[in-house]
C-alpha cells in the first residue's frame, strides 16, 4: 500500500497562504488589489486593532457575478489569465487565484458583491476554508469584504505576529504605496474609528505625496520624465536638500505595481551623484512603464519583487533621468530664497 496521497483542498490552501498571507497587512494588499484589478474609482479600508480584529475592504468595481462567487474562493480560480500567453503579458495585480483561498483558509471571510445592473447581490461566508452561507444579499454595486478571527486556526502564524504598532504600521506602509501606485483612485484608511488617511483620487500624484509626506515635502518635489526605446520613468523625486534617514521614503511601480528593487533604489540615488549625506536618502515615487514581456511578476508569491529583463538599461535610464533634472533646477535662479 502506498505512502503518498493528495492534500485536500482546505490544507493545500493553508499551506499556501503561509507564503501570501504573513500578517494582516498582506490581507489588505491582496484585497486592495483585487478591487484596483475591478477597476475601482473608490476603494475604503476600516481596519480594527491593527487587523487582529477585523479588516474590511469595500469597493464601488465591477462586482463578481453570483454564479462565480463560490468559484473566486477556489484556488488557482481567477478571471484574469487564462493561457500561458497571458501569464507572460499580465497586467492585473492578480492573476495567482491564490488570495481569497488562502485568507479564508486562516479567517473568517464575509464578501458581499454586486455587478452592475444586477436586481440581487450576493454574500459568501467562509470560516477556516469551509463554506458557511452563500445567499442572496443587497444589489450595491462593487465588493465589500470582511476579514475577522484571523489565524484562529493557525496558533504559531497568530504568535508569530509583532504588536499592533508595528502591525498597523505596516499596514500604513501597503496603503501607502497603493494610494503612490494609483492616484487616479480615492482611498480611505479608518482604524479604531478614526480616519488615518484619504486620497482624493483625482490623478494628482504630487498631492497624494504631500498627503503622506507633509506639505512641505510636497512642495520640494521635482517632476521627472526620461524614456528610452524600452522604457517610460515618470514620476517625482526630492530636491536633494529634502531628505530621510533611510530608503523607506523611495517607491518604485513596475507598470503600476510596487516593487522592491535594490538596483533601481541604487539607481535613484546615484541620481544624486554628491549631493546627499552619508546615510540620507530622497523622497520619491518613480512609475515605471515597460511592455510586460520585460518583466517577470511571478516570481514570488506575494509579488513583491520582480525579474527585468534589461535591468542594467534602466538603472542607467534612472540614474541619468535625476541626475539631468537636478542639474536643471540648480541652473535656474532660486527665486523663492528669500521667502
Ligand atoms: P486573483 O486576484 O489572483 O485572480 P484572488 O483569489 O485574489 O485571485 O481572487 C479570485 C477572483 O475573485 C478574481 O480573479 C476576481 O475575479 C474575483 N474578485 C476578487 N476580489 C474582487 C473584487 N474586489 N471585485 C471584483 N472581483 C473580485
Ligand atoms: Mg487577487
Amino acid at each position: 500500500m502506498g505512502q503518498i496521497h493528495e492534500l485536500n483542498d482546505i490544507l493545500a490552501d493553508q499551506i499556501a497562504a503561509g507564503e501570501v498571507i504573513e500578517r494582516p497587512a498582506s490581507i489588505v494588499k491582496e484585497l486592495v488589489e483585487n478591487s484596483l484589478d475591478a477597476q475601482s474609482q473608490r476603494v475604503d479600508i476600516i481596519v480594527e486593532n491593527a487587523g487582529l480584529d477585523s479588516i474590511r475592504v469595500i469597493d464601488d468595481g465591477q462586482g463578481i457575478a453570483a454564479d462565480d462567487v463560490e468559484l473566486a474562493f477556489k484556488r488557482h480560480a481567477t478571471s484574469k489569465i487564462s493561457s500561458r500567453h497571458d501569464l507572460f503579458r499580465v497586467q492585473t495585480m492578480g492573476f495567482r487565484g491564490e488570495a481569497l483561498p488562502s485568507i479564508a483558509s486562516v479567517a473568517d471571510v464575509e464578501l458581499t458583491t454586486a455587478v452592475a445592473g444586477a436586481t440581487a447581490g450576493r454574500l459568501v461566508h467562509l470560516r477556516g476554508g469551509e463554506l458557511v452561507a452563500n445567499q442572496p444579499a443587497p444589489a450595491r454595486r462593487g465588493t465589500d469584504v470582511r476579514v475577522t478571527e484571523l489565524f484562529f486556526n493557525t496558533p504559531a502564524r497568530l504568535k508569530y505576529l509583532k504588536s499592533p504598532h508595528t502591525e498597523l504600521a505596516r499596514i500604513t506602509d501597503i496603503i501607502n504605496r497603493l494610494a503612490l501606485a494609483n492616484p487616479q483612485v480615492a482611498f480611505s484608511f479608518t482604524h479604531n474609528g478614526k480616519e488615518l488617511f484619504r486620497s482624493a483620487g483625482n490623478g494628482n500624484l504630487q498631492q497624494v505625496i504631500a498627503t503622506i509626506y507633509g506639505i512641505q515635502a510636497g512642495r520640494k518635489m521635482l517632476a521627472i520624465q526620461g524614456t528610452d526605446n524600452d522604457f517610460a520613468v515618470t514620476g517625482f523625486v526630492s530636491l536633494p536638500e529634502l531628505t530621510r534617514a533611510s530608503r523607506q521614503y523611495i517607491t518604485i511601480m513596475i507598470n503600476h505595481r510596487y516593487v522592491r528593487n535594490y538596483a533601481l533604489t541604487k539607481a535613484i540615488i546615484q541620481g544624486y551623484e554628491s549631493k546627499l549625506m552619508v546615510g540620507r536618502y530622497p523622497v520619491a515615487v518613480l512609475n515605471i512603464e515597460l511592455d510586460p514581456v520585460l518583466v517577470d511578476v511571478n516570481v514570488h508569491p506575494a509579488k513583491r519583487e520582480v525579474r527585468l529583463s534589461k535591468e542594467d538599461q534602466l538603472a542607467k535610464l534612472i540614474a541619468q533621468t535625476i541626475r539631468q533634472r537636478i542639474a536643471r533646477e540648480n541652473l535656474i535662479p532660486d527665486v523663492d530664497a528669500d521667502r
